[in-house]
């Protein structure tokens, strides 16, 4: 391998090793993703505060139904019952158990919207229990076989170093800087080959002298437009 081979070599290593941590930065976000689970546990919480709070009403429903409809079966009996012979009495007692009647079927028709809710709500409750329990069992299917990607990766990444760092000993130290600064400047791929008589990393038409020197020259030739180092193809 020439001087410049290595330095394109020792390019290529820098971007796997790049390309290897930014597939490991976007496994952890997608370890650490939680927002769907989230938002569906959240959304359970307020289901279920909102069925205890239905159901403290459904018992005072019940319990309101069932005095008042007591109260109204005493009546209907005291007025039947033949103990009261009074008619004035008699007639007050009646207009009395319509009263309470009429209350018996409000509360009997509140009792039932009321049921209704809650059984709605208990429906909410246990799509969104079913809904995590899903949520929960594929995010630990998913996590498993990104845990394997990731560790391959990072397996990779210190393979990577490693051949980086045998390479980078074995290159000129003067090569070696030039590359270490335009790799720290802005240029990404700071080594490119040339296609067709163009600079790969800017697409720039190079002069055919320059072109000549790629394959001649022992020193790196750079790009006049983007300084990246030419390789010739
Ligand atoms: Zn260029």
């Amino acid at each position: 391998m020439t001087g410049i081979e290595k330095l394109y070599d020792l390019s290529s290593t820098d971007r796997a090793i790049e390309h290897c941590s930014a597939s490991i930065r976007e496994i952890d976000l997608a370890l650490n993703d939680n927002d769907i689970l989230l938002q569906n546990q959240d959304n359970l919480a307020k289901a279920s505060t909102i069925l205890q709070t239905q159901e403290t009403r459904r018992t005072d429903s019940e319990l309101l139904f069932e005095s008042t409809k007591t109260k109204g079966d005493k009546i209907e009996k005291d007025l039947y019952g033949g103990s009261i012979s009074n008619p004035r009495e008699l007639e007050d007692m009646q207009k009395e158990l319509g009263m309470i009647r009429v209350q018996q079927q409000r509360c009997e028709d509140s009792l039932l919207k009321t049921l209704q809710s809650v059984e709605k709500t208990k429906h909410v409750v246990e799509k969104l229990e079913t809904a995590i329990s899903k949520i929960k069992f594929r995010k630990l299917k998913e996590d498993k076989v990104l845990i394997q990607k990731k560790k391959t990766l990072e397996n990779s990444s210190i393979q990577l170093q490693e051949y980086r760092s045998k390479l980078s000993t074995s290159i000129n130290s003067q090569h070696l800087s030039l590359y270490e600064a335009l790799n720290k400047s802005r240029i990404s791929d700071p080594v490119v080959k040339i296609d067709r008589g163009m600079c790969q990393g800017c697409r720039i038409s190079l002069p055919t002298g320059l072109v000549h020197s790629t394959r001649t020259s022992k020193t790196p030739v750079q790009c006049p437009s983007c300084s990246r180092i030419l390789v010739s193809s």
